[in-house]
């Protein structure tokens, strides 16, 4: 389906911004942090320069993190409580945005991480449910879905279901044992990455990398609930293709095909998650990519979504913050 009806929408986007410190290369090159923390809401432009005057200078959102915040601190703040929803049978996805060297993998890595921890403490602790867990993994390069969890590079195709929406046809699913088992899946999809023909940073700033979790769970029946229903949902982790590749090829005409197609997934989902956060009877554009029509059941409705924009602080990168904050701004 491609509508939305108006109570499916109350569930707003929660938008969070994440700095990082000031790295090797721009501290060598005397350059200086444009932006600062003043509170857990709002980073303001500090630097007294004379582009102060033409934009603004302060901008809020649902949480801001320090150059000096752990990711821990992202992942409890911003992060685990629409991660966990999925163990109530709600979809869910959390993203990366920014632009490359801002901080996106290390960032969702982590969440990811910390996530898992949690959905498996909270299965042990929970016993009166029984849970599968499930895990599947595929990378978005060109408008092509690759399956990061098998050999076998030909492009996936995407399926519409009557019941469960667009599907990944032939996507490997995983039955997991335990963490460590993700932890070893983890690392085979780190290897498909690498086995491009460019190199892991050319390759990972084009191209949208999404692993999913599907959790399963039914009432034990040594509990008693004899005909309880089987709850099944997926949180989506998306560490996405730079935000520079959207901008770049904009301003570029679009003529690189390889550029038009990042640019087609990174623009598509900004105007779906625009017009998701207005809340209005509006047509979502899902079909018009390929990450959109995957994350539609996980985007929007009933689902939960965070997305955290990671910002270089340096000012040689002003103008790409500044399109990220726009970003971030159009998404709550
Ligand atoms: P991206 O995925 O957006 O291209 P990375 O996550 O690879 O960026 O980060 C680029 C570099 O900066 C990496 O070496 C990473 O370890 C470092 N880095 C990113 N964010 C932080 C942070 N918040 N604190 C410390 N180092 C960071
Ligand atoms: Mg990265």
């Amino acid at each position: 389906w491609d509508g939305q009806d108006s109570s499916a929408q109350e569930e707003k986007i929660f938008v969070a911004v994440r700095l990082r410190p000031l790295n090797e290369r721009e501290l060598s090159k005397n350059d200086v942090a444009d932006w600062e923390c003043i509170n857990n809401n709002t980073v303001i432009f500090k630097n007294s320069l004379q582009e102060r005057s033409m934009f603004p200078t302060a901008y809020t959102f649902d949480r801001v993190f320090r150059s000096d915040s752990p990711t821990r601190q992202v992942y409890e703040e911003a992060a685990k409580k629409i991660a966990l929803s999925v163990l109530s049978g709600m979809n869910s996805t959390i993203f990366a945005y920014g632009q490359t060297s801002s901080g996106k993998t290390y960032t969702m890595s982590g969440i990811t991480e910390y996530a898992v921890k949690d959905i498996y403490d909270y299965i042990d602790k929970h016993v009166e449910r029984e849970f599968v867990l499930k895990f599947s993994a595929m990378e978005i390069y060109n408008e092509a879905v690759k399956d990061l969890l098998s050999t076998d590079g030909t492009p996936l195709r995407l399926l519409d279901d009557p019941e469960k929406g667009t599907i990944v046809d032939k996507l490997t699913e995983v039955t997991l044992r335990d963490s460590s088992h993700l932890k070893e899946l983890l690392s085979v999809c780190e290897s498909q990455r690498q086995t491009g023909e460019t190199t892991l940073n050319e390759m990972s700033s084009r191209s949208h990398q999404i692993l999913r979790l599907i959790v399963e769970s039914e009432a034990h029946e040594y509990f008693g609930a004899e005909n309880s229903s089987t709850l099944t949902a997926s949180v989506n982790f998306v560490d996405l293709a730079g935000s520079e590749r959207a901008s770049q090829t904009l301003s570029a005409g679009a003529r690189l095909k390889e550029g038009s197609h990042i640019n087609r997934s990174l623009l598509t989902l900004g105007t779906v998650i625009r017009k998701l956060s207005k809340g209005r009877n509006a047509h979502i554009p899902y079909r018009d990519s390929k990450l959109t029509r995957i994350l539609q059941n996980s985007l929007g409705g009933n689902a939960k979504t965070a997305v955290i924009c990671t910002m270089s602080p340096a000012h040689s990168h002003l103008e790409q913050s500044r399109n990220t904050l726009l970003f971030a701004s159009c998404a709550k």
